[in-house]
């Protein structure tokens, strides 16, 4: 393992350990930390393998209880990409950026072109892209100071194929557990309203789904309510509605001890990273007989469209989360697991060169 991580001074000997042996059980890969007093920026940047390529992912920008709450989150994050890039048979690895989000950003330029800089010292191991509490125009300003960014606005922003790798991925669960052909009536929840519950919204509503949303900004709901007719509920009330499919598209971990009995869904798919709380609560959905579609199958598009350019291209790659989905759906029936369980390991394969496709 190419291990090069940097020590923060002030931690303890004790919280090192955990974090290497943290580091290690997830097979890691190399962790970079930046403090650039200048700008305020405070950014982590998880490179968890680049064996099939430069490690590709985004960088989130939002608020953390502390620095060790960010370091887990990149590095799961992180960890995610690798696989997901590998189920996507893309030539790349996997890696992540954090940056710790300050109560007030006074000059947003600044932040990102410290940490473009940052991403520049990598010299190509880690591509930037962009995430939650992150956007194209950040990216542009990333982009002043290193190539090794994608999603700038030559790019686009990769929500609108995110949607519709997720809405490819929802058809593909409501084929193998509902046994319908189409989304004609099926009732779909949806926790955010952000950059991908908006397109998601849109790609379903074309679909005739009927469609329940939720979110703790107000505004980004009603525009959902607005555009596509859909029915507001309140933020803690979205687990307990009873519909086919519920699609989290905002943070993660919210299958968890106190959502996972309230479920009331057939399915689970939705473009949130880390959806699941723990592997115990995979194997409570499978219990409970709700499929389950692995996070970074689904949520594949938008690394697709930073990586591939033409756009035809594109749009196949994208469509082929529908085969993908429905052979490990199949694979995991075979083998009474969860989706969420076997993934992982078919990913490995793939990682490590022992796949036979
Ligand atoms: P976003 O920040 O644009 O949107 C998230 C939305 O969720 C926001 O509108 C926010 O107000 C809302 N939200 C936050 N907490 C909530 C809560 N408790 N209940 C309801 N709503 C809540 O983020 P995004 O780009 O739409 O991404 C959503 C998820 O999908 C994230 O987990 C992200 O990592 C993942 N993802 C995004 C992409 C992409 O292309 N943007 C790609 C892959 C995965």
């Amino acid at each position: 393992m190419n291990q090069s991580i940097t020590k923060l001074s002030k931690f303890s000997s004790a919280v090192d350990a955990d974090i290497f042996e943290h580091a290690s059980s997830l097979g890691f890969g190399d962790i970079h930390f930046k403090h650039d007093p200048d700008s305020g920026l405070r950014s982590i940047i998880a490179i968890h393998n680049t064996r099939r390529g430069p490690a590709l992912g985004g960088c989130r920008c939002i608020p953390y209880p502390s620095t060790e709450a960010a370091l887990h989150d990149v590095m799961n994050l992180a960890r995610a990409m690798s696989y997901k890039a590998a189920m996507a048979k893309l030539p790349l690895g996997g890696g992540k950026a954090v940056i710790i989000r300050p109560d007030h950003i006074t000059d947003r330029e600044a932040l990102f072109e410290a940490y473009g800089s940052f991403v520049d010292e990598l010299g190509g191991r880690y591509i930037s892209s962009v995430d939650s509490g992150t956007g194209v125009a950040d990216m542009d300003i990333v982009a002043r100071k290193t190539k090794f960014v994608r999603s700038t606005s030559d790019g686009g922003d990769p929500s609108p194929s995110t949607a519709m790798g997720v809405r490819r991925g929802i058809e593909a669960a409501v084929k193998h557990q509902l046994k319908r052909d189409d989304l004609e009536g099926t009732h779909i929840t949806i926790q955010g309203a952000g950059h991908v519950g908006y397109y998601l919204a849109k790609e379903l509503h074309s679909l005739g789904a009927i469609l329940t949303m939720c979110d703790v900004n107000n505004s980004a709901v009603e525009r959902c309510a607005d555009e596509f007719g859909v029915t507001i509920v309140p933020a803690n009330e979205i687990y307990k509605i009873t519909a086919d499919v519920f699609a989290p598209c905002a943070l993660g971990a919210v299958i968890n001890d106190k959502t996972i009995n309230k479920l009331n869904v057939s399915i689970i798919a939705g473009a949130t990273n880390n959806a699941l709380a723990s592997n115990k609560h995979a194997l409570i959905l499978h219990n409970k007989g709700i499929l389950y579609a692995p996070d970074y199958v689904i949520n594949a598009g938008g690394l697709m469209q930073a990586w591939i350019r033409d756009e035809q291209a594109l749009r196949e790659k994208i469509y082929g989360i529908y085969d993908t989905l429905t052979a490990l759906f199949n694979r995991a029936k075979e083998n009474h697991v969860s989706p969420a369980l076997i993934v992982d390991q078919i990913a490995e394969e793939i990682i490590f060169g022992t796949a036979s496709n």
